[in-house]
């Protein structure tokens, strides 16, 4: 039921001239409409009841806000804004401001306006975390105020007024946030270090304007509040960074749509828990875009059959008990690769640009590490990894080490494999770089008395997939466990 709920914002103003407006209509009007316009008044109040109700500005006394000498928990007389006087007006949430006023750009000045900040964020949640957690409590997004509201308590939030306090130091937009804070004011009344101000002041020395919009440090700042999610307050701003804010901000994407500001905030309605939902979900896929998470490729398609089956292992092996639990992957299928035993018995190099640019594709797509379900295709795989800056996973060094680590006793390896990787040696010389010898599968005929041309060709009335009146998973397994005794079929 509660999400049904509309969200209203209420500006400052309106919260002031609506009911001077009422009571003036009341007094002249004749009585049948003084009782409709009772009517309209409960009603009204049926609206405000349902609405979420927020102040988006209530600037913060100082330090000593929220401590016994200014307790926000009573109808205080120099606050305008308390928790008594909330609850009493139907106020779900309010975003406290931390007000730095404009001063001197350098170092001392910046430093201390950066604790201004720091100590009236301090006093923020200490009135939300410390003081009054039973009557209200910090939020950090739309959810979190619309929990809240339901429950009955005020939500805190925290605006920073003056990106002043930022400083020069990007990282600090970070520290903000990590405090909660959600939006930063970029100026007030003097231009500073991010934009120009509609307010210029003399007294600090301002021309009427000097950035002509945001600052070259302004607008890392708008990139960082972007990633991290948080709304940029153009309040106080010159036209000229207000413009320079909505072509860049998390509205970018219908800006390029070739929608004017104006469009823009009629989209949004003024409404500051959609505006602010807005912000972190592109938040959210921007950090996507930045930070892929790692993708998984496969360079496949040698042949497609061998791809789908590793693709369904690895699916299969992935502890996952939903969707999103899997890997990432791309997969690459590119049956065009030359024969590679071919390539391999005449030493024809001419495949190489094949294997090099299916890697690259791989590369280019995102991916960060590469596999490639092919034995023979790892003949060339020094030039593969070459060509690119991921890494190639090395199926059959994996292979011999997995063999090592799970067989410790084992000596001999015995080798199934086509011709074109028996030819390629690939298997033999890992094995034998870890101390093991392989024997293949002639040998292995001779050695445990297989008939004669069972193997690699099978006998005349046998299927290829059988060897001897066994089915070829059979033969291998035999092998195997008499190798290797401890080798479980
Ligand atoms: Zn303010």
């Amino acid at each position: 039921m509660f999400r049904v709920r509309r969200v209203l914002l209420w500006w400052f103003a309106c919260a002031l001239v609506w009911p001077v407006g009422f009571r003036h209509t009341l007094s002249a009007e004749p009585l049948g409409q003084a009782a409709a316009e009772e009517d309209l008044r409960a009603k009204a109040r049926r609206i405000h009841d349902r609405a979420i109700t927020l102040d988006s500005h209530v600037d913060i006394a100082g330090a000593q806000y929220a401590t016994p000498q200014l307790d926000p928990g009573t109808d205080h007389p120099r606050l305008k804004c308390d928790l008594v006087k909330m609850a009493a007006g139907g106020v779900d949430g309010v975003f406290l401001a931390a007000f730095v006023p404009q001063q001197a750009r350098d170092a001392d000045g910046y430093r201390r306006a950066y604790q201004t900040a720091m100590e009236k964020i301090s006093a923020i949640r200490r009135l939300a975390t410390t003081m009054y957690p039973d009557r209200c409590e910090l939020a950090t997004t739309p959810d979190e105020v619309e929990r809240i509201a339901a429950g009955g308590k005020r939500a805190i939030m925290i605006g920073i007024e003056n990106g002043y306090a930022v400083g020069t130091d990007l990282s600090n937009v970070g520290r903000f946030y990590d405090l909660g804070v959600r939006y930063i004011t970029f100026c007030h009344n003097g231009h500073n270090q991010l934009c120009d101000s509609c307010n210029p002041a003399p007294t600090l020395g301002d021309q009427e304007a000097e950035h002509r919009g945001l600052s070259p440090l302004g607008r890392q700042v708008v990139a960082e509040m972007n990633r991290l999610g948080m709304m940029i307050d153009v309040s106080h701003a010159a036209p000229s960074s207000f413009r320079d804010v909505v072509a860049l901000n998390a509205t970018v994407e219908l800006v390029r749509r070739g929608y004017t500001a104006e469009a823009i905030a009629k989209i949004w309605g003024g409404n500051l828990l959609r505006v602010w939902r807005e912000v972190q979900a592109t938040a959210v896929r921007q950090r996507c875009e930045v930070v892929p998470p790692r993708i998984l490729g496969i360079f496949g398609g040698m042949g497609p059959e061998a791809t789908a089956n590793l693709y369904r292992e690895i699916v299969r092996l992935t502890r996952a008990s939903k969707d999103q639990d899997h890997i990432p992957t791309l997969i690459y299928s590119f049956p065009q690769v030359p024969d590679r035993t071919a390539a391999i018995q005449n030493r024809d190099r001419s495949i190489v640009p094949y294997l090099v640019e299916g890697v690259s594709r791989l590369e280019r797509a995102g991916a960060s590490l590469i596999v490639i379900p092919c034995n023979t295709a790892h003949y060339f795989y020094d030039d593969m990894q070459q060509a690119v800056q991921i890494p190639i996973i090395h199926m059959i060094r994996e292979t011999a080490d997995a063999v090592v680590a799970r067989h410790p006793g084992c000596k001999t390896i015995g080798l199934l494999a086509t011709s074109g990787t028996i030819q390629s040696g690939l298997y033999e010389k890992e094995f034998r770089a870890r101390g093991l010898s392989v024997v293949l599968p002639d040998r292995l005929r001779c050695r445990w008395s297989m008939p004669p041309g069972c193997w690699p060709k099978p006998p005349s009335g046998h299927t290829p997939s059988s060897c001897c009146g066994q089915p070829r998973s059979r033969v291998g397994m035999d092998i195997a466990s008499r190798l290797c005794p401890s080798t479980e079929p």
